[in-house]
């Protein structure tokens, strides 16, 4: 080939800087789209073998090598794959054939932050030059008669081309590194990436430190034959393997598993396979709860392993991992825009070819095709959930304490969720059996209608709790954070539902049948001592007949005014408010006329220890409403501590 030097065409001079600065924000992706036009070459080329358009050699073993040279400050991708003629060179090389390219130019120059844009796919080659000062290739097309082919440029827009010495089919192309990006010859940083972008590429990949075993890899590189034969006998094998022990690098292992398991059907995979794999890729030493095996062909492609990992935990994040793939090739970890946000605190991954990953995020949101796979993901969860609800109910309960905040947030973000699963909702009762809503009320209907009762401090509110019981009214034990916005929700589904902590009231079935009317007279006087005795003109006092004697006094706070001023603290921990303003508010002290120490204060107003029982009655109700705050558990024990002097005087 007679020598030539040209100019890339394309549109702008400027791609390059362009490239550099900000086509991806990790500059360390070059890797992924070097191995992968890699890959994708030695696929292609194994499918025109298998199609009978090529004729492969003898023990042809396709392979991507990965050479490092700390030394030399270079980097080198060597595959035995398609290869290109000089045609080819020209079409997909030089004319810079990414069609995409000045389109993209045109639709992002303006944009400012590079992270818009997921790793985009069509520039490929070109990313090199984010670390390379000099780029060259070296290649030999599978046809018969090619000619190797050689190319080389320097990061402006003039490139050489003249013939090559490439030997065996396939392309070699080495980075100068530049000085920024010296790293990149590094065996760990490149390891590394490798790790990150090709764990799962479709062929297998090798990596070797150039400098560390100089020898072994020119040897390799130049003669494919040796390393069949060598990899033929095992006798040979084994003295490879005891060599090696003195290698910074055994040569024969790919870096990549080339059938990740989310490629295989679930019926040909086991139980111990998901684990392990769920170790490896998420190294998560708990083991999983379950998982979801995604395999759809139609009306899209899409293959995925959803694990649900234990959530329970209070000191753990929910936080999971879900990485994306393009046919193998990792793109990203918890894309929004493709996984619907309450998915994201699972792991897994999600391999859709059909995924038009070069464009925005934004346009990515706005795509139908990305919706339907987003909702197609959400409906599989929901399906595998209600299955198991269906069909194995009490292994849905034993996982229920683990799943139920990843459901309910769930069902808070999504409604076709929330649609689906609303029935399949757990509710652990005082017994610790777990109920449906619909199972809770059918159980109490007489007694309850459409409200739950439910506790979120079973330690705190052992009081009601034991008067619930008593009276046989059930309850449910709703104590995490997620609750609290959860039954709202839950109330503005189910129509006339209303959830209603035990404290917020007492109901008739736990008192005597007595009008208030009846009751004012005793009322007004227990009023007036324990508004003087607390001096607090505005405390609200109510007298009622307890069927249970022993109970004094209690504290309800109206389900409406708890969430209310719940919310508020909420800001106010947000900082909008001052927390102090909602102290007490819209308490009521119940105090139970059937109860002796009530007795003795509605006997003796004016007493000498009167002052000190109704405080005492007053704390002690408030203890079961919700802890004390200092100032008033110190006066509280000091009190105690009084009181137990009297008894022993
Ligand atoms: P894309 O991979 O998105 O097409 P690239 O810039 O990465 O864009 O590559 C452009 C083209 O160059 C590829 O489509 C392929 O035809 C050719 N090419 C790149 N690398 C190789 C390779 N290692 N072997 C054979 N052809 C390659």
């Amino acid at each position: 080939m007679r020598k030539k030097k040209g100019s890339l065409s394309i549109n702008s001079d400027n791609i390059f800087p362009i490239i550099k600065k900000w086509l991806y924000s990790d500059h360390d992706i070059f890797i992924r789209e070097v191995v992968s036009n890699a890959c994708d070459a030695v696929t292609k080329l194994r499918k025109l073998a298998l199609i009978g358009e090529y004729e492969e050699a003898d023990n042809t073993q396709y392979r991507i090598d990965v050479i490092a040279s700390p030394k030399d400050k270079t980097l080198t991708f060597i595959d035995n794959g398609i290869g290109m003629t000089a045609n080819e060179v020209n079409e997909y090389i030089n004319q810079i054939a990414f069609s995409g390219a000045s389109d993209f130019l045109e639709k992002y120059k303006d944009k400012a932050t590079d992270d818009q844009i997921i790793g985009h796919f069509g520039l490929g080659f070109y990313s090199t030059f984010m670390v390379a000062d000099k780029v060259t290739i070296n290649t030999l097309s599978y046809q018969e008669g090619a000619e190797p082919v050689f190319w080389e440029c320097d990061g402006g827009t003039e490139f050489t081309m003249s013939t090559g010495d490439r030997e065996v089919h396939g392309t070699e192309i080495t980075l100068y590194l530049n000085e920024d990006s010296f790293e990149f010859a590094n065996e760990y940083r490149v390891k590394e990436v490798l790790g990150k972008y090709c764990s799962f590429m479709p062929e297998e990949i090798y990596f070797t430190n150039a400098d560390a075993a100089k020898e072994e890899t020119e040897d390799f590189i130049e003669s494919e034959a040796v390393d069949a034969e060598a990899a033929d006998t095992d006798s040979e094998d084994s003295v490879l393997g005891e060599e090696s022990t003195t290698k910074p690098e055994p040569k024969e292992k790919p870096i990549n598993d080339t059938r990740p398991l989310w490629t295989k059907h679930p019926n040909d995979c086991t139980e111990e396979e998901y684990k392990e794999f769920y170790r490896k890729v998420f190294l998560d030493f708990k083991e999983p709860l379950f998982w979801i095996h995604l395999n759809m062909d139609y009306p899209f492609n899409l293959k995925g392993i959803l694990y649900f990992p234990k959530f329970n935990s209070e000191y753990d994040t929910l936080e999971g991992t879900i990485k994306l793939y393009n046919n193998q090739v990792f793109i990203a970890d918890n894309i929004k825009e493709v996984i619907p946000e309450f998915l994201l605190l699972l792991k897994g991954v999600i391999d859709c070819p059909d995924l038009p990953l070069n464009v925005s995020r934004s346009a990515l949101q706005n795509d139908g095709f990305v919706k339907k796979i987003s909702d197609y993901i959400t409906k599989k969860v929901a399906d595998k959930l209600s299955g198991m609800f269906k069909t194995e109910r009490e292994t849905y309960e034993s996982y229920w304490d683990d799943l139920s905040p990843f459901i309910k947030f769930g069902c808070l973000k999504d409604d076709k969720f929330n649609d689906k699963m609303m029935d399949y909702i757990l509710y652990k009762n005082l017994d610790g059996k777990y109920l449906t809503l619909n199972e809770y009320l059918e159980a109490g209907k007489e007694k309850y209608e459409n409200t739950v009762f439910y506790t979120d401090n079973e330690k705190v509110q052992s009081q009601y709790i034991n008067m619930f019981k008593e009276q046989e009214i059930d309850a449910v034990v709703l104590t995490h954070n997620i609750d609290t916005p959860f039954i709202t929700h839950q109330e503005q589904k189910h129509d006339g539902v209303k959830f209603t902590r035990i404290d917020s009231d007492i109901t008739n079935t736990f008192k005597e049948d007595i009008s208030e009317e009846e009751l004012k007279d005793t009322t007004d006087k227990l009023t007036e001592t324990f508004r003087k005795a607390l001096d607090n003109e505005n405390l609200n006092v109510k007298v009622e007949k307890l069927k249970n004697a022993s109970i004094s006094s209690m504290i309800t706070l109206p389900e409406e005014t708890r969430r209310m001023q719940e919310m508020m603290k909420m800001y106010s921990m947000m900082g909008n408010m001052d927390p102090s303003v909602f102290g007490g508010e819209g308490q009521t002290l119940v105090l139970n006329a059937n109860n002796n120490l009530v007795q003795f204060i509605l006997e003796n107003p004016e007493g000498d220890n009167t002052k000190t029982v109704c405080e005492q009655l007053y704390d002690l109700a408030l203890l079961a409403h919700a802890p004390l705050d200092a100032e008033a558990m110190t006066k509280f024990i000091a009190r105690s501590n009084e009181i137990l002097g009297f008894m022993t005087k």
